[in-house]
Parts: structure tokens; sequence; C-alpha cells
């Protein structure tokens, strides 16, 4: 990408309405990787922030040019997004991601990358005394015990942003150009030796989480749909099993009718078994619905995001071709 030699450490931060935090970050995350005698370098995404983060991402950059550099989305394309955006710019042998709120302590770093150093490709982190509300952590265990019944990936806090990977895993996740994906759960299906530890977990200092309940939802269903068809073939089971029962039941009434004669009791216990199938039937379709989506949102092939600018010391790559995302027609 750059002519300069490539830092040891690439910390990816993506960055959405951080503003009044962004200053407390700086102040705590340069000290600890200058600390840590490693060359690395510091990849910001800005995801189309609309306060003054991107100022302030610039300041910084201005202050620490050797190791900072800033990638200007043209919108918002979302967390992961944002990510996918940084690990294309980092060129580090590790790179870590981190959260731009302080929820993960940037001190932290340095045992993530001991980890590396002992041979892990992937160093996952589960996070002691998580500082979230009741409701995000209810949510997040019963999630978390979903996926691990219907998927293959092992994570014990798949929450956590704060991780670090190996080159090799960050360039096989550039290859890959899905829309709605999950990275920590991606990058565990390229892992070969993945380790967890535990890591410390801050209250966000100031501002609100940028996910809604919606948001929050709609990752979750990009994990389950990404890396699981269990949820189709649940309904596909159910759907055998309710037919032999009504089969039977069919089979039961002909009988009744035939022997004692017609019946029209019991109406109401139809109604509500009739409702309640109705409504397994439209969670159904919503499933299938969640899957089709998604896969319409992969055909039409977009561009994943669009880089407005890079803010970088060393001169931009030559070509210079906005549209990160795999050519394709225009969408
Ligand atoms: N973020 C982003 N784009 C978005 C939403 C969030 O880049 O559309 C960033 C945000 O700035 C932060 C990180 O992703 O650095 C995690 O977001 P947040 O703290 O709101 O999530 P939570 O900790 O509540 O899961
Ligand atoms: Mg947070």
């Amino acid at each position: 990408m750059t002519n300069a030699p490539a830092p040891q450490v690439s910390i990816v931060i993506p960055v959405y309405n951080e503003s009044d935090g962004l200053q407390a970050l700086f102040d705590r995350l340069y000290p600890a990787l200058d600390a840590l005698g490693r060359p690395y370098e510091i990849v910001f995404v800005d995801d189309g922030s609309r306060d003054d983060s991107l100022r302030r991402l610039r300041d910084q950059h201005q202050r620490r040019p050797d190791v900072t550099r800033v990638v200007v989305l043209n919108g918002n394309f979302g967390q992961h997004m944002a990510i996918f955006a940084g690990f294309e710019r980092s060129r580090g042998q590790y790179v870590v991601t981190l959260d731009a709120d302080l929820q993960n302590p940037p001190e932290e770093i340095a045992r993530l990358l001991d980890c590396m150093d002992r041979g892990h490709d992937y160093v996952g982190t589960i996070r002691l005394q998580r500082q979230d509300t009741l409701f995000r952590r209810v949510a997040s265990r019963a999630m978390n015990r979903v996926r691990e019944r219907i998927t293959r990936i092992r994570m014990t806090d798949q929450g956590c942003m704060l991780r670090a990977y190996d080159r090799r895993i960050i360039d096989t996740l550039n290859q890959s150009h899905e829309m709605n994906t999950f990275i920590p759960a991606l990058a565990y299906l390229y892992a070969r030796h993945p380790i967890e530890i535990e890591v410390r977990h801050e209250e966000r200092a100031v501002g609100e989480s940028k996910y809604s309940l919606f948001d929050l939802i709609r990752l979750n269903f990009d994990l389950m749909t990404g890396f699981s068809i269990v949820p189709l073939r649940v309904f596909s089971l159910l759907g055998m099993v309710l037919a032999l029962l009504s089969g039977a039941l069919v089979a039961v009434l002909l009988f009744r009718r035939l022997v004692i004669g017609s019946e029209a009791e019991g109406v109401f216990t139809l109604f509500a078994i009739a409702f309640c199938l109705i409504g397994v039937l439209l969670l159904g379709v919503g499933i299938l619905g969640e899957y089709v989506g998604r896969i319409y949102q992969q055909v039409r092939d977009r561009p994943r995001y669009l880089v407005q600018a890079v803010l970088e010391s060393e001169p931009a790559p030559s070509g210079g071709d906005a549209r990160t995302a795999p050519p394709g027609p225009p969408a």
C-alpha cells in the first residue's frame, strides 16, 4: 500500500459520533502503545460521524502523523463494515480491534500481543464484570447460548470487540466480500490456534451506545444467518412433526365421526391451536426472509462501503480507487 516498512502492530478503531470521548481515548491509547516498544500504527475509521469526531481525528493525525492514519467513510456503514475498511488499510503483522468509547481499556492490548507472540493467531476476550445495562447482559448471555448450539463457533463472549488477529487471518478476511457479517465469528473460522483471555471492561465514559435495540437484533441475525442454517432446518423438522400430528388427528376425527357421529365442541381449542400454528408459520417465514434478504443484498454486489479519503503521511497508493469493494457492475 505504502512504501514505508510495515509496523508490527495495527490498531483498528471504528468511530461513529464519539467526539466527546476521543480526547480521553487518545490520552490513554497513545501512551499505552508507546510503552509497548513495538512499531505500531493506529487506523481510525470515521464511519460517517455527524458530530466533529472527524475534526478531532484530523487534529490527532496532525499531532502524530507517524503512527496515525484516518480512513474516512462516505456515510454510516456500521461498525463491522468500518472495521473491514480499517483492515484493508492496515499493514501490521498483528491487528487489534478496539472500540472508540474506552469500554475496552487500551492497557490490555499488551496482554493480547503477548498471546500472539506465543504463537496464537487469534486472541478473543471475555469481559470481566461487563459494564453494560442489565438487559444487554441478559440478552447477550441468551444469544451466546443459542449461537453455541447452532454454529461451530466457540466464543465465550461474542460481543467484546477487543481482539487480536494475525495478518494471515486479516488477509483472508479482506478477501471475503460479505455484506452482513460478524467479524469475530468470521475470523474464528480461519483461526488455527485461537485463545481467549479475560479483560477488564469499563463503563462508557461519555455518550451513549450507538446500537439501538433494532440494531442489536439485526446484528444477532447476522451472526445466526451468517454462520448457520440450523434455524431453517428447525422449521423443516417442525413442519414434518406437525404434518404427522395433524395427519393422526384427521384419522382420529374421521374414525370418531364414523363411529360416534359428528362433533362441534372444542371450537375455541381449535382456534387456539390454529393461531399458535399461524404464529409459528409467521416466525418461519420471517426467518426465511432474513436469509433471503441477505442473499438479495449479497447478489446485488454493491460496494459495501465507500472510502471518501484516507489521511496518511505517506503518499497514497497509485491508481487510487475510492471504491474498496470488489469491482462489479454499478448498482
Ligand atoms: N460504531 C461505528 N458505526 C456504527 C456504530 C458504532 O463505527 O454504526 C463504533 C462506535 O463508535 C464504537 C464501536 O463501534 O467505537 C462500538 O459501538 P458502541 O460502543 O455504541 O457499542 P456497544 O459498546 O454499546 O456494543
Ligand atoms: Mg461501547
